[in-house]
């Protein structure tokens, strides 16, 4: 193998920079050229990709967001767009890609694999919900983002005695949601695995309230069956008790801007050096991921298919502890 690509697709993650410049600093380091392709699965479509060296990773490994942009590309989806892709590809000499992305990206990185196109991915998304890997890239760092406001949020609802609903993001996974309410003390969590009435969670902010307690934090995740607010509007309408007045504070997309963490630039680091040494071994339609601290690697096929369930221990906990 000569040539190979990189692309980031989905949504952007802190770190990405990171996999990204390991990708093409230790590809080059294999004799291999590399590419980049922009915008996501739409640069592949339209051949909007170029030859990058060592030099043009140069001080990135610090900046969120990605430097070859992201999309979502719907033509993608279709055979004819991923043909048109591969036709682009190998009408430039490109022998394989890494795909650094999420759930919807790998699928489409399968969907690639499976019209013959050599394809290994890296995991990277904020949600944390992608099987084969403990850990992926930017939910580190998104964590740390949340459980900042958490902690402020938490300082003003205690100086005027209020409950605070913070929803954050997380549309089918409330990995996000469970771990910073963990870590950030909240007084209840709202996600989208475990159907919870706005009745349950009045009854916590009360309990929290006759318990003399200065404020209470819910951590919603926002794809739960009742986001913020549903929740403050059921309060208001089913003249719920929940004693403190209350606030919501929607965080969306700050979540995904920050500067990675420490662990998010090694993250990136380590599971983008493995992707060209895979796909530079000849080893092709796998996911790079993370598992109890070591590398490893998991089928396409496997991975689209496979669910990662919430940590039991952390969600067993949750309530215990906000006592
Ligand atoms: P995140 O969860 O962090 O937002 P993601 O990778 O899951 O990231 P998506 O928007 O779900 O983000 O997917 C990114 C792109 O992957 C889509 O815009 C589309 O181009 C491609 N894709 C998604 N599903 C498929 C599919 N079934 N077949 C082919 N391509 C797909």
């Amino acid at each position: 193998m000569k040539s190979i690509a990189v692309l980031t697709s989905g949504g952007d993650a802190p770190g990405m920079n990171a996999a990204v410049r390991a990708v093409v600093r230790t590809g080059v380091a294999h004799g291999l050229n590399v590419w980049g392709v922009y915008q996501g699965y739409s640069g592949l479509i339209e051949g909007n990709f170029k030859r990058i060296g060592t030099r043009d990773v140069g001080s990135i490994i610090q900046r969120g967001g990605t430097i070859l942009g992201s999309a979502r590309c719907a033509e993608f989806q279709t055979e004819e767009g991923r043909e048109l892709a591969i036709r682009r590809l190998r009408g430039a000499g490109i022998e394989g890609l890494i795909v650094i992305g999420g759930n919807g990206s790998q699928t489409g990185s399968h969907a690639l694999s499976q019209m013959g196109y050599p394809v290994v991915g890296v995991a990277s998304t904020i949600d944390n919900d992608l099987f084969g890997s403990d850990v992926t890239i930017g939910v580190d760092t998104a964590l740390n983002v949340a459980l900042n406001a958490i902690d402020n949020l938490k300082v003003t609802a205690s100086s005027h005695r209020r409950a605070l609903l913070v929803e954050v993001m997380g549309r089918q996974c409330g990995y996000l949601a469970l771990m910073c309410g963990v870590a950030g003390g909240a007084e209840a969590i709202v996600l989208p695995e475990v159907e919870t009435s706005p009745e349950q969670v009045a009854e916590k902010i009360q309990n929290a309230y006759e318990r003399g307690k200065p404020h209470a934090i819910v951590v919603v995740a926002e794809g739960a069956k009742f986001n913020a607010e549903g929740l403050c509007k059921a309060f208001q309408k089913k003249r719920l008790l929940i004693g403190y007045e209350f606030r919501s504070t929607v965080l969306g997309y700050v979540l995904r801007g920050a500067a990675p963490t420490c662990a998010d630039r090694l993250l990136g680091t380590r599971l983008g050096c493995a992707a060209v040494e895979q796909i530079a071994a000849g080893n092709k339609n796998v996911l790079v991921g993370m598992s109890h601290g070591e590398v490893i690697t998991t089928p396409l096929d496997e991975v689209i298919r496979g669910r990662k369930p919430l940590d039991p221990w952390y969600l067993s906990v949750a309530d215990l502890l906000a006592h």
